[in-house]
């Protein structure tokens, strides 16, 4: 598959919206960081790659934030501690601020992932537990 130069661009902004698109989201090939494009607060959302055989070259825990990841094509391994397991497009692996944490690409197809940050023990409410049905009208 080819890759391309990420590049984020600015679709649309709004009032209490950010567009932004990083373009295929099948082929790109670079490490983004989204949270500065879209303005996000409550999360840090980034793009990760890894070609064949490659590894994040450390292993990291963090202070606050768990982390999610999410397989979007590839496989590989990921190891928490000790603990080394498989993963493949589909997989979603949540790691606990306190686990050190890394993973490398096993197959000659890239491992593209997203990488959610969220402050561990943050979330309150979600879904409709937080939603609240409005009375916008539609405009499309
Ligand atoms: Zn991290």
């Amino acid at each position: 598959m080819e890759t391309k130069k990420n590049e984020i661009k600015e679709m649309n902004v709004g009032t209490d919206f950010k567009h932004v698109s990083i373009g295929d989201v099948c082929a790109f090939s670079e490490k983004m960081f989204l949270k500065d494009a879209t303005g996000a607060t409550s999360c840090e959302l980034s793009f990760g790659v890894l070609n064949s055989g490659e590894a994040v070259p450390f292993f990291h825990a963090h202070k606050q934030n768990e982390e999610q990841y999410i397989v979007l094509s590839g496989a590989g391994d990921f190891q928490v501690n000790d603990t080394v397991f498989p993963i493949a497009n589909g997989s979603v692996i949540r790691v606990a601020t306190a686990g050190n944490r890394s993973l490398r690409c096993t197959s000659d197809e890239p491992l593209r992932y997203i990488c959610i940050q969220a402050k561990e023990g943050s979330l309150e409410q979600y879904t409709m537990g937080d939603g609240v049905i409005t009375d916008q009208e539609v405009r499309w």
